[in-house]
């Protein structure tokens, strides 16, 4: 048995890493990226509240499960889905769906709920035997800790979601990049997108603002070297990050709200730093007043 953890900029392998390290199991961690970004541009199936394509994402992570199952000589896929545990996505129609849609229905296990499910091959044939398995169902999650316990698991991750595809603000965010650059938007900025603030100037001129240290010094490690850094040299600022295409009076608009989130003296000038690769210069503006600022944001 091995497992596969999917990556994507929408959520983190973290928790996959976790409960794989912690079972022993040998993992392999697949980039979902390519295939989520199709999904979510068209979904066959629709969006969720915000942009998350669920029963096409499950899907496809079982088709792609199923292809390396074919690649990599394995017997059958086993998921972690429990019958109703989500409304939407995991409902006894949902499940159908997505296990019809993945191509490899026959050969997908879910064991959690296997007893109350059609049986696929892998039971029918005796390769599992039905009987040790259970029958979940439902968001309660007290059976699953408890059989978690009898096999001696004590260490598993806690059953939060972390999709950010979920939340109606990143999904917003999302959309606009999308909106804005099309299915080939550039897959830096679908990573940035998790960070600092978002602000658009104009169509193709969007802005990001760090929020804190951290924000900061991702934006200035994962920009593009063509962007312009601006800073407030004098006193704690944050970190912008514009596209070099930006134009004159953007870029004053730009310093402007770059001294607004910094720490600036309240009605005085401030001066402001653009640096474009190993060139730099300092400008001096008036901080934006906050309600002005908001025009600019993508979300708000
Ligand atoms: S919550 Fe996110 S990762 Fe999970 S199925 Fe939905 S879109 Fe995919």
């Amino acid at each position: 048995m091995e497992a596969i953890i999917y990556k994507s900029p929408f959520f983190s392998i973290e928790k996959g890493e976790q409960a794989a390290k912690a079972l022993g199991v040998k993992y392999h961690i697949i980039d979902f990226t390519e295939d989520i970004l199709e999904q979510i541009q068209n979904p066959a199936h629709g969006l969720g509240k915000a942009m998350n394509p669920c029963i096409d994402c499950h899907t496809y992570m079982i088709m792609r499960a199923g292809e390396l199952m074919e690649k990599w000589g394995f017997d059958f896929i086993a998921t972690g889905e429990v019958l109703a545990q989500r409304p939407m996505s995991q409902n006894k129609q949902s499940l159908g769906v997505v296990a019809r849609c993945s191509k490899y229905e026959d050969l997908l296990v879910r064991p959690l709920s296997a007893s109350l499910l059609p049986p696929t091959k892998p039971i029918r044939e005796g390769w599992i035997d039905a009987t040790k398995l259970p029958a979940f169902s439902g968001r309660n999650r007290t059976p699953q800790i408890a059989l978690a316990k009898q096999f001696g698991i004590k260490d598993y991750p806690a059953p939060a979601g972390g999709c950010l595809l979920c939340e109606q603000q990143f999904g917003n965010k999302l959309k606009d990049l999308l909106d804005h650059e099309g299915p080939d938007a550039d897959r830096t900025n679908i990573w940035l997108l998790k960070t600092g603030r978002h602000l658009r100037l104009a169509e193709n001129i969007k802005i990001i603002v760090g929020s804190d240290e951290a924000d900061n010094n991702l934006l200035e490690k994962k920009a593009h070297p063509s962007d312009l850094r601006i800073t407030c040299p004098d006193v704690p600022s944050p970190t912008l990050i514009a596209p070099k295409e930006i134009n004159e009076e953007q870029l004053q608009t730009a310093a402007a709200i770059c001294a607004r989130y910094a720490k600036t003296p309240a009605g005085e000038p401030a001066r402001v730093q653009i640096t474009t690769g190993t060139n730099s210069r300092i400008i001096s503006v008036m901080p934006m007043h906050p309600d002005d600022v908001i025009q600019f944001m993508v979300v708000s």
